[in-house]
């Protein structure tokens, strides 16, 4: 579902160029959870980024679902990341004038879905929000949000889900419990999922680990 060919990143600071990312190859079948793991710094958040097409490469190829991101200009690209992909942001990206069931009905509005009320409904149920739907992000705790924006990832049903650090800064018993949901709609639906993390445990669940260092695979 995912080939990653040769791919660079470079970002210009001042006179110098700054590579980020270097020769990266690898690929992931549809349904395999992944994670990704390095020192900060590594490249992990700007790997996932390109992966899902919110960034450009500087140099070779993202192929997702045989498509191919590079060639694709902004409004495909927007369509794309609508139809297929699910992103679940290291700070939630949680948009603070929506309520909770609001935020999640977001992108299902965006699918023209006739339903976006009774699906986010469900899926706030599906992670234990049923009692906070209209609660604005401000009146959440950091669980509970993170629990929001996964199920604004989940909602439209995405192919694959790309989730950035989405069990950083929670305490352990909520962050099991992320875990679990993650996996379990893995296993329901099929969702391929990339998860980056520090967490070891965390990435020793996953199917395979891609381990940065300084932008390079390493191991
Ligand atoms: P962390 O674990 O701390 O989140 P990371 O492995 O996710 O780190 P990235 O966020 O991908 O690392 O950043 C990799 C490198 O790229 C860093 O040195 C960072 O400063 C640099 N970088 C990221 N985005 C930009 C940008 N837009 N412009 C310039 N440099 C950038």
């Amino acid at each position: 579902i995912l080939e990653v060919n040769a791919l660079t990143k470079t970002f210009s600071s001042g006179q110098k160029e700054i590579t980020v990312l270097d020769d990266i190859n690898f690929s992931i079948e549809a349904g395999d959870t992944v994670s990704i793991v390095g020192p900060s710094g590594s490249g992990k958040t700007t790997l996932l980024g390109l992966c899902a097409g919110l960034d450009r490469a500087s140099g070779g190829s993202v192929f997702l679902d045989n498509t191919e991101l590079n060639n694709l200009t902004e409004d495909e690209l927007a369509t794309l990341r609508n139809q297929k992909i699910g992103f679940v942001f290291q700070n939630f990206q949680l948009i603070p004038t929506l309520t909770a069931l609001e935020n999640v009905m977001v992108p299902l509005e965006l699918h023209g879905n006739k339903n976006a009320s009774e699906i986010a409904t469900s899926y706030l149920s599906r992670v234990g929000l049923a009692h906070r739907m209209d609660h604005y992000p401000s009146q959440l705790s950091g669980g509970e949000q993170q629990r929001v924006a996964i199920a604004r990832a989940f909602s439209t049903e995405p192919k694959i889900l790309f989730a950035d650090e989405p069990t950083g800064n929670l305490d352990g018993h909520t962050s099991d419990a992320i875990e679990e949901l993650l996996f379990e709609i893995n296993r329901e639906k099929g969702t391929t999922l990339i998860i980056v993390t520090h967490d070891d445990e965390l990435a020793h669940k996953t199917n395979a680990i891609i381990r940065l260092k300084g932008g390079q695979i390493s191991g």
